[in-house]
């Protein structure tokens, strides 16, 4: 089964950065980033980063100088907190007018789009539609929308707004914090919500299925109980006929050997035999027509 994940915004997001970082030196966490990591992988989801490094194609740091930020921000988090892992880091240095010409492009990478957010599931297996995207910038819910996570804008009181802010405000978040911690409170419900929904779901096909299965049953009580009957009344009928059947023989035997010649002694035997008979014959009617 596929996992979620919680797909963070780096900059402004879990470090406190809103221009182009690339000294680790000058990494600081932003208030509650450790535990929220360490709770988001707590709850079963992978933490991942995506973060746009345009900063790069504008040539102020090189790419080497992110994975040392991205280093950095890991240590710090582990620092805080021994549980705060993060799973994957995805970064994209392109930029439509970068001034380095091979990073000068608008790559699918680049948030708003959804390109890091689908690569990072593709390489690690993750399920979009339980995932969620958390950022301080409409890209960051955009990319999350167009992967098929569900977003949370997080906007800290204190911290000025990045650039990326003043972008397109057309996509709303499913949710708005002004803390981290707001945010995995949320996701927590989300996903408690979901359990009990299950929960609820399942004792009621429960009922449905019982209820079948109770019908079912009754149907084939029913069945056993007809054919146990039909069997019962024709063993029943079968054994009486028998027996008068062999009375009707032992009629015709004793009117034989006790009439002696006496025509009319006979004819009470046959007479008796006769009745006897009749009622063989009209007992097997009777179990045929069961
Ligand atoms: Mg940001």
């Amino acid at each position: 089964m596929k996992r979620p994940a919680v797909f963070f915004d780096r900059d402004n997001t879990l470090i406190a950065n809103d221009g182009y970082l690339g000294d680790a030196s000058q990494v600081q966490l932003i208030a509650g980033a450790a535990d929220a990591v360490a709770r988001v992988r707590a709850l079963g989801y992978a933490t991942v980063i995506v973060s746009n490094q345009s900063g790069v194609g504008r040539g102020l740091f090189d790419e080497d100088a992110v994975r040392a930020v991205n280093a950095r921000m890991d240590a710090l988090l582990l620092a805080q907190n021994p549980a705060a892992k993060i799973d994957r880091h995805e970064f994209c240095p392109f930029y439509p007018e970068a001034v380095i010409e091979k990073y000068r492009q608008d790559s699918p990478l680049r948030k708003p789009k959804p390109g890091m957010i689908l690569a990072a599931a593709e390489a690690m297996a993750l399920d979009l539609s339980r995932s969620w995207s958390i950022g301080d910038a409409p890209r960051d819910i955009a990319a999350g929308k167009a992967a098929g996570c569900r977003t949370i804008l997080f906007r800290a009181p204190g911290l000025p707004p990045s650039q990326a802010v003043k972008g397109d405000e057309s996509s709303v978040p499913n949710y708005t914090v002004s803390t981290l911690g707001e945010a995995v409170e949320y996701i927590a419900r989300v996903a408690v919500e979901a359990v009990q929904k299950v929960a609820i779901a399942k004792p009621q096909a429960g009922r449905g299925d019982a209820k079948l299965e109770s019908i079912a049953e009754q149907i084939l009580i029913e069945l056993r109980r007809k054919n146990h009957s039909e069997a019962d009344d024709f063993s029943v009928s079968k054994l009486l006929a028998g027996v008068v059947q062999v009375l009707v023989l032992a009629t015709l035997l004793l009117g034989y050997f006790q009439s002696r010649g006496d025509v009319a002694w006979l004819q009470v035997y046959v007479l008796v035999a006769m009745t006897l008979q009749t009622m063989t014959i009209a007992l097997l009617i009777m179990s045929r027509q069961k």
